[in-house]
């Protein structure tokens, strides 16, 4: 059974062939590491993850490359607002990047390249692109001739003139040439000591062309699969393309694939409108990171996301529960099998596009069917959890711990809250309940009593 999925290129969904089987050639847009990823990108890093999960549980060999922006415009502009230099801003939030991965249990990719550690490929790819005519130079860079690409905008189904395509590209690189895009931005004063020599002048490379040189130097001229969130079809990877296949006249991605945005409940989430949402601002609030791991699953990749806090508590709530049923299993089993039945579905599901919803209610079913033995359903869930990378068996151990370890000073407020309830005093026994779930504990009343229970791993 092949995986189908959906190309951006083609607006429909495709059988999936890489060009070397088993090798799959997987190149995906990283962070800028001027400022902590909000939870739009880590979407987006979450179903790059599954992509690459389910193309190994498939059977193919993933060479994931994911490039590190660690020069740009913003970054410069922050390490002077941060009176520090640029690499010590990139370095502090590369950290906090890859800190965030490891929380969302992100494989981490076979290569990781930054674009100052990788200007020579850049320079080379700039100076083939001038040859060629296909590139020219400016007063204040280099830029790319888009009347040189054929069929520019293709992948973001551009049917525009390129005026009005010019128009659109005008950027803070371009003021003096709005009609191309820039390949390298010539040294200039504000730049202070950010700058790299090149044969065609000192400077620093654009957004774009760092992508492309990367790719194609680790990869090769053509790939198999290159993604990214929805918002880089237009300009990105729209000039990524123009440029790589001006150079090369090859192919530069076979398939395209693009995730959906996270909206908050009522408005684009932006840096502009100040409702970013951090990883750590779902810490802070008592999640777990893995809650938003679960949140994101909940939905297909490409549809977007409406972002509340109610839903991140409802996929924390079935997280637990989920985590809860694994070890009660756990407490039963031995040598328990996958089950073929299951385990034939879930691939079926994961083939389609990647439908993790799908995938998820499949494992709900499991853990609820009375005819499978809760051996067998930890060792199917294991290898559910292969591509939905919960780490279940780590989670397990959290929750055991967590339950173990509740503190003494929960369990008298907890008394005292009983008390308060059997004097019919609700006002004190409210404020009480409220005192306990601030401290990360939460009671469940049930009709023969109550339940003390972490509302947090
Ligand atoms: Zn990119």
């Amino acid at each position: 059974m092949a995986i189908r999925l959906y190309n951006t290129f083609s607006g429909k969904k495709e059988t999936f062939k890489p060009i070397n089987p088993p090798e799959v050639k997987l190149y995906q847009c990283g962070p800028t590491v001027y400022a902590e990823a909000h939870i739009g990108n880590l979407r987006t890093y979450i179903a790059n993850d599954i992509l690459r999960r389910a193309l190994e549980y498939d059977g193919f060999r993933v060479n994931q490359v994911m490039n590190i922006t660690d020069v740009d415009d913003k970054m410069i502009k922050r390490s002077r607002e941060e009176k520090t230099n640029l690499k010590e801003i990139a370095s502090k939030y590369e950290k906090v990047f890859l800190s965030d991965m490891e929380a969302l249990n992100i494989l981490r990719p076979a290569s990781l390249l930054r674009a100052t550690e990788n200007i020579e490929e850049m320079i080379r790819l700039i100076e083939k692109l001038i040859k060629i005519g296909a590139a020219y130079k400016s007063a204040n860079g280099i830029y790319f001739d888009i009347s040189k690409s054929d069929n520019y905008g293709r992948l973001a189904k551009l049917k525009i003139k390129n005026s009005a395509v010019s128009r659109i590209l005008k950027d803070e690189y371009d003021k003096e040439n709005p009609r191309d895009f820039a390949l390298w931005k010539f040294r200039a004063e504000e730049d202070g000591e950010v700058f790299f020599d090149a044969p065609f002048g000192a400077g620093r490379p654009g957004w774009h062309i760092e992508c492309s040189a990367m790719a194609m130097d680790a990869l090769g001229e053509t790939l198999d699969i290159h993604t990214g969130g929805h918002d880089l079809i237009f300009p990105h990877h729209t000039n990524e393309i123009a440029q790589s296949e001006a150079a090369t006249g090859k192919t530069f991605s076979r398939y395209w694939l693009h995730t959906g945005f996270v909206n908050m409940e009522n408005d684009k989430m932006s840096k502009s409108l100040g409702n970013v949402i951090t990883l750590s601002d779902v810490v802070k609030r008592n999640f777990h990171p893995l809650a938003f791991r679960y949140l994101a699953l909940t939905l297909h990749y490409r549809t977007p996301m409406r972002f509340s806090w109610e839903a991140l508590e409802a996929s924390q709530t079935a997280l637990l529960k989920l985590v809860r049923h694994f070890t009660e299993f756990q407490s039963e089993s031995n040598g328990g099998k996958i089950n073929n039945e299951y385990a034939k579905n879930f691939k079926e599901f994961l083939n389609d596009d990647l439908d993790t919803p799908r995938a998820l209610a499949l494992a709900w079913r499991l853990i609820k069917d009375g005819n499978v033995s809760d051996s067998d359903k930890i060792a199917t869930l294991l290898d559910f959890d292969r591509v939905l990378g919960f780490n279940l068996e780590k989670l397990a151990e959290e929750f055991k711990k967590t339950i173990e370890l509740i503190p003494e000073e929960i369990k008298s407020l907890v008394e005292e809250r009983e008390k308060a309830r059997k004097e019919k005093n609700f006002k004190k026994s409210d404020e009480l309940r409220k005192k306990i779930e601030e401290q990360g504990y939460e009671i469940e009343d049930e009709l023969a009593g109550f339940k003390i229970k972490r509302n947090k791993f």
